[in-house]
Parts: C-alpha cells; sequence; structure tokens
C-alpha cells in the first residue's frame, strides 16, 4: 500500500526521482531491501550500457515483465576489487561459433552475485575472452543460466546459495560454476566490442565503459543513503522528544525528554545536515550521470574520468560516514533501539556491506588520489 502510494505521489511529483528506476524509495516504503534490487539495480543497467541495440530490444520486455530474472555475475572467490584478476575463461570455438565458458579452478567460481541463490533465470557474466589461445580481457556475456520450465541450473553450470552472511540477511546471494558451457557467440553484450565468425575483435568507443554499471549503482547507494537517513532520523526525533530521562530542569520536578540534551541534538542535527548534503550531491550526481549517458551516446566519453573520481569517492566517504550516522541514531534510542522492531538495526544490516559492495572504500580512496595526483602534476 504504501509502496503504491509512493510510486502514485512520484507521478504527482510531490517526492523527486520516484521512477522505475527508483528502487530505494520503495524499500523505505517496504521498510526492507527491495527482494530484486540486483536485477533492477545491476542486471538491468549493464544490459542496457553493455548491450547492442538489437540485444536489448530482444530482451527487454521480457526483463520488465520479470520472465527473464537476472543477476550480475562478477566477483568470484579468488578475487573481487582487481576485476582484472578474474578467472572465468570465455573460449571462443570458431568451428561451432560459440563461446566455451569455464570455471578453471575453484577460485574462478563465482561468488556473491545478488538474486542468483533462488530467482535469477539468466545472468551477465563477467570473464576472461580468449580467441585463438590469446586473452583479450575480461568481458560481459548474457546467457540463460536456468530451466524455463523446471528453473534447475542449466547442464554445465553448478549455482547455489552462499547461505547465512552478516547484512542482506534476506537477499539470495548465490555462487555459479561453469564447466564446457557453451553459449552463442551473440552472448557477448556487443554495444562496445564485438566479436565476427572467424574471431576477429572489433573495439568501439572506451572499454571502461563496462564500469558504467558500477558507477550507476554508486550513485543509486548515494540516492538511497539520504532517505535510510531522513527516515530514521524522523524516528529518532520522536523518540528522543517522548523518551524523558533524569528530573534534572533547575527548580521543578519534571522529567526532561531526552531531546533537550545537548548530546542529542549535537547527534540529530549534525546527522541531518549530512543527510541534507548527501541529498543534493546525489541529485547532482544523478543528473551528471544522465548527461553522461546522452554523451557516450554519441561516442563522447569525455565526462566519465572526471565522473567516475566524483562518485567512486562520495560513495567510499558516504557508505562509511553512513554508518557513524546509523550508529549515533541507535544510540540515541538506548536499549529499545536494539530491538528489530525498532526498525534501525535492520537498516544498519543493511546498509553495513554497503561498505565494501560495489568497491570496496579503501581501493576507491586510493584510485581516487591517483587521479588526483595525475591531475596535481599535469598543472
Ligand atoms: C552483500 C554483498 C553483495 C554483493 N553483491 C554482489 C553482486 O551482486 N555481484 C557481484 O559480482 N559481486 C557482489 N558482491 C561482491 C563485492 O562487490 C566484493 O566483495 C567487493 O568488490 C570487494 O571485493 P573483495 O571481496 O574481493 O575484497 P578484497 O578486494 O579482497 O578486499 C579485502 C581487503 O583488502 C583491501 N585491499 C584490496 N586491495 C587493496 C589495495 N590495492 N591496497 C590496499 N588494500 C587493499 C581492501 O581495502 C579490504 O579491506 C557483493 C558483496 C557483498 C558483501
Amino acid at each position: 500500500m504504501r509502496a503504491a502510494r509512493m510510486k502514485e505521489l512520484g507521478y504527482e511529483g510531490k517526492v523527486p526521482h520516484v521512477d522505475k528506476e527508483n528502487y530505494g524509495t520503495f524499500s523505505i516504503a517496504i521498510n526492507s531491501l527491495y527482494p530484486t534490487s540486483v536485477h533492477h539495480g545491476m542486471f538491468e543497467s549493464i544490459v542496457k550500457v553493455l548491450g547492442s541495440d538489437q540485444q536489448v530490444s530482444e530482451v527487454w520486455d521480457d526483463i520488465v515483465d520479470y520472465k527473464i530474472l537476472g543477476c550480475y555475475a562478477q566477483t568470484e572467490i579468488g578475487h573481487g576489487s582487481d576485476v582484472q584478476g578474474l578467472e572465468t575463461e570465455a573460449i571462443y570455438d570458431e568451428a561451432t561459433e560459440e563461446f566455451i565458458i569455464n570455471s578453471p579452478s575453484v577460485k574462478a567460481y563465482k561468488f556473491w552475485p545478488g538474486d542468483l541463490g533462488k530467482m535469477a533465470n539468466h545472468a551477465v557474466v563477467f570473464a576472461k575472452m580468449i580467441i585463438k589461445g590469446e586473452a583479450y580481457g575480461i568481458h560481459a556475456f548474457f546467457f540463460r543460466i536456468r530451466d524455463s520450465e523446471s528453473h534447475t541450473p542449466l547442464k554445465g553450470i553448478e549455482i547455489g546459495d552462499i547461505g547465512p552472511k552478516y547484512g542482506y540477511p534476506y537477499k539470495d546471494n548465490g555462487y555459479m560454476a561453469f564447466s564446457e558451457f557453451r553459449v552463442p557467440r551473440s552472448a557477448i553484450l556487443s554495444r562496445y566490442v564485438s566479436v565476427s565468425k572467424d574471431g576477429m575483435i572489433e573495439l568501439k568507443g572506451d572499454p571502461r565503459i563496462g564500469y558504467a554499471t558500477m558507477l550507476w549503482i554508486r550513485v543509486q547507494l548515494l540516492f538511497f543513503g539520504w532517505q535510510v537517513k531522513f527516515s530514521n532520523i524522523a524516528q529518532c526525533v520522536r523518540y528522543t522528544l517522548k523518551r524523558k530521562q533524569f528530573k534534572s530542569l533547575p527548580g521543578t520536578d519534571i522529567e526532561r525528554p531526552i531531546f533537550d540534551y545537548q548530546a542529542t541534538q549535537d547527534k540529530i542535527v549534525s546527522a541531518i545536515c549530512y543527510s541534507y548534503a548527501n541529498l543534493t550531491i546525489s541529485h547532482f550526481c544523478m543528473d551528471t550521470f544522465y548527461k553522461m549517458e546522452e554523451k557516450v551516446k554519441n561516442e563522447d566519453f569525455s565526462m566519465m574520468n572526471d565522473l567516475h573520481v566524483l562518485i567512486s569517492s562520495l560513495k567510499a566517504y558516504c557508505m562509511d560516514y553512513d554508518m557513524t550516522t546509523l550508529y549515533n541514531l541507535r544510540e540515541l534510542q538506548g536499549g529499545h533501539g536494539y530491538l528489530y522492531l525498532a526498525n534501525i538495526p535492520g537498516w544498519i544490516d543493511a546498509w553495513s556491506p554497503n561498505v565494501t559492495l560495489e568497491g570496496d572504500g579503501y581501493v576507491l580512496f586510493q584510485q581516487t588520489s591517483r587521479k588526483l595526483m595525475k591531475k596535481l602534476k599535469s598543472v
């Protein structure tokens, strides 16, 4: 009901940026992360960014109708931050015009993709493309992974749920391994790279556009972040106005609301200021991302570098500071703040993986400093 009302408000223009891409808002409305968040946030986005017009038009209606439910299979047991270190192989077989997808070792098992453990019937799989014995870097392949009738993994694919983890308790993060699994040549998402029948590669534009999906998710996290904080701030303000401790007002016998205390106000006002800053910058990032997307459609990649630095460093900073803010809001609700009934522990659980997923904060700060040092040298 609340989610439906949020959508109506969005169409009436009363809530900013409520559209089908903004599932964060609906998550707040239902007080939980959206179950198909990876399908919407990552899978849809990577198909749109890396798929050719023809590929997108062939699958888009089914994606929107949930006939195709997808996941984003990049991270492996052996490598996460270092994407170039991924070991899943896509070996081109010229005779059959197919790619053979293989996990050469247990380190190459895909590990962590959300929506994979139980739900997904398709995946975008990142693999090292090998043609005539030569490796040509990591590329994205789109294909079915589970049977359309029985929903069991297709022959040559092993899939499972990775089991309970801290944060995202309800998300079916999964693992996936390949053994001589064949996909057609057309499985490679081919807006920026294509392979001819005889194994010739054509690269178009800037291959780093593949990271656009990660950038988009980082923007979404920034955008989602202020909504999570404001909803918890509102609750915290209500609680601290009602909750009373100590008859410490001189000359009176009345108990003081904990909101009266300077330390409480300091935490709440800091959280409000930070959340407004987060709101403003996330709108800026989203608008700028859309501008970059338009330019990229015309093969103009000039905005990518600076936007990457801005969004990545903000993601690293905000995800970390969000946790400090949520802990402060939890502390202001004392013992009751530990109850899952109080909502905030659920959000602390749900938000905590964001410091690591979509780019570990430390690694992102390192990348940002490297870029800034480079700019400094060029001044
Ligand atoms: C809840 C959750 C959901 C996820 N969903 C998905 C998904 O849908 N699809 C998907 O593909 N992946 C997913 N992931 C995986 C996630 O993207 C990776 O875990 C993340 O990118 C970090 O990589 P890693 O685990 O290899 O960490 P590592 O890179 O191994 O990092 C471990 C530590 O080493 C440090 N470190 C790494 N490199 C350096 C360096 N150069 N210098 C100094 N320190 C360094 C890091 O700062 C960190 O402290 C998910 C993860 C989680 C937790």
